[in-house]
């Protein structure tokens, strides 16, 4: 391992795993900590926890898509993959901050096109 901060190539040692599941490492020369290979780079938690929360709103997969510009099917994977655990506190809902800021309308009206 090469710390992206100091380059120091020695005493790189293992530091827990990120909330995806990717190993993290952590530089004791400079003390920061990196994670080398994420395990998803696309995309990251909070969006995985958005689409889930659309989901619980009742959105449909392609709809939920196509609002946070992913592809249905890699939704529906992630939908699938949290189908065992779903989070006890889970953020405040998209769908009613859309309805604070007036955009709820716009958001239902993709749904029918
Ligand atoms: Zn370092």
């Amino acid at each position: 391992m090469i710390c992206p901060k100091c380059s120091a190539q020695t005493r790189q040692i293992k530091d827990g795993r990120t909330a995806a599941g990717s190993q993290r490492f952590r530089c004791k020369q400079c003390g920061c900590r990196y994670t080398p290979m994420p395990k998803d780079p696309g995309y990251d938690e909070e969006i995985r926890l958005q689409a889930l929360t659309l989901h619980l709103e009742g959105l449909s997969l392609r709809l939920i898509g196509r609002l946070l510009l992913v592809n249905h099917q890699t939704v529906a994977n992630w939908i699938n993959g949290y189908a065992n655990y779903l989070p006890a506190d889970l953020p405040p809902s998209i769908l009613e901050m859309a309805a604070l800021d007036g955009d709820l309308a716009d958001i239902l009206a993709l749904e029918e096109e």
